[in-house]
């Protein structure tokens, strides 16, 4: 974002998060740092034991390296909820070499005018089409012609960035159908279960500083974008991923929205505290994403490449499911991915 002339916040030094620990203290993330048990599913000093020939789940690697049941729901906690899904449903091996890529840079941080600005920043002077539904790409190798709600828009090459949840589901028909190759990629990344909740407060129920919480419930990630910003408005948002996730979709949203809010209530000790308005965010049932962010299922490693590689000197893909290792599943990997893609057209012509 720096690239882009936006101000950051650098999250976790200038923040401090609370954390629900196994034997039931909440104590702040410096403190559970210093608790090995915890600390491994942030350090992840790992045993250089390789995964198994073919591969495996990540929650079975874990396991067989001698992760104990404390360990383990730790890592379903923190690690597997941001990855987008329980562990026994991603790989090992793409998580061995996410976790050991160290190309992110050195922390997290918030992009101080809010997630928007890099959009509009980068949307200055194009002509885009908003509220316009793609149907039909139909694709030859000396063109491609996109058929939407609003007419029918004709280039030489197009850079196709449609979410993995909905090329999986083939609401966007390709004629003709895209070669076995990139299908057999679609078809074989999966879209993990990540859905947000967020509730509008009328007070803060924890200091200013705390910017995060992490329980050992269901929500197990709790975080306030109102940090760092000047507003009355005091909110907070649940991370929910995998079958955690699935469990409060399940419910519907009015109880959904009660049940993950009785969590909060627990953790900041305030069985009075009421919410002014509240909704979820539910990706996985909205057609235009169909899942929360990518994964890679086990055997599937390489799959990732697969789906980034142009299709003749036609078609060339972007979005988060085709960035590797600890860019995928992010914004700033769907926002490489996209240079990277418009840097091959370039080479291309
Ligand atoms: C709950 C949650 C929390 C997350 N937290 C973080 C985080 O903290 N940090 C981080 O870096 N990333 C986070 N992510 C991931 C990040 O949001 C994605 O990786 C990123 O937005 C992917 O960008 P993209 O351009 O690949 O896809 P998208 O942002 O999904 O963009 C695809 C676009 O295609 C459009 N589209 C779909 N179908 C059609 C159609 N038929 N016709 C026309 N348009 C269509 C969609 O409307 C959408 O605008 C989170 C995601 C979720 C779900």
């Amino acid at each position: 974002m720096r690239e882009l002339g936006l101000r950051t916040l650098h999250w976790p030094k200038q923040t401090d998060s609370l954390v629900r620990m196994a034997d039931g203290r909440l104590v702040t993330m410096t403190e559970a740092r210093r608790d090995p048990l915890f600390d491994i599913t942030r350090s992840w000093a790992l045993p250089d034991e390789p995964v198994l020939p073919g591969d495996e789940t990540f929650a079975a690697y874990l396991t067989r390296i001698g992760f104990t049941p404390e360990q383990l729901h730790y890592v379903r906690r923190s690690f597997a909820n941001a990855t987008g899904e329980d562990a026994d449903q991603f790989s090992a091996d793409a998580t061995l070499l996410e976790i050991t890529d160290t190309s992110n840079g050195e922390g997290d941080y918030r992009i101080a005018e809010g997630q928007i600005t890099p959009i509009e920043h980068l949307a200055q002077g194009l002509d885009i089409r908003l509220n316009t539904r793609i149907q039909r790409v139909h694709w030859s190798e000396t063109g491609v012609t996109v058929s939407t709600d609003q007419g029918e828009f004709t280039a030489d090459r197009a850079i196709i960035t449609l979410p993995l949840g909905v090329l999986k589901a083939g609401t966007v028909t390709f004629e003709p159908a895209l070669p076995p190759e990139k299908q057999a990629a679609i078809d074989g990344l999966r879209m993990g279960t990540s859905m947000k909740l967020v509730y509008v407060l009328a007070e803060s129920p924890l200091p200013r500083e705390i910017a995060a919480l992490y329980s050992d419930r269901n929500p197990p990630m709790w975080w306030t974008p109102s940090f760092g910003r000047e507003s009355d408005q005091i909110v907070w948002t649940a991370l929910v991923s995998g079958s955690w996730a699935r469990e409060l979709l399940a419910l519907g949203e009015e109880a959904a929205l009660q049940r993950a809010f009785e969590t909060f209530r627990i953790e900041v000790g305030r069985p009075d505290l009421q919410y002014v308005k509240a909704m979820w965010v539910n990706w996985p049932e909205d057609p235009f994403s169909l899942g929360g962010y990518s994964i890679v299922p086990p055997g599937a490693v390489g799959l990732r490449e697969q789906l980034a590689a142009p299709t003749g000197n036609t078609l060339y893909w972007a979005g988060e499911a085709t960035a590797l290792r600890a860019s995928a599943s992010t914004v700033h990997g769907a926002y490489s991915s996209g240079k990277r893609a418009a840097g091959e057209i370039i080479s291309a012509l």
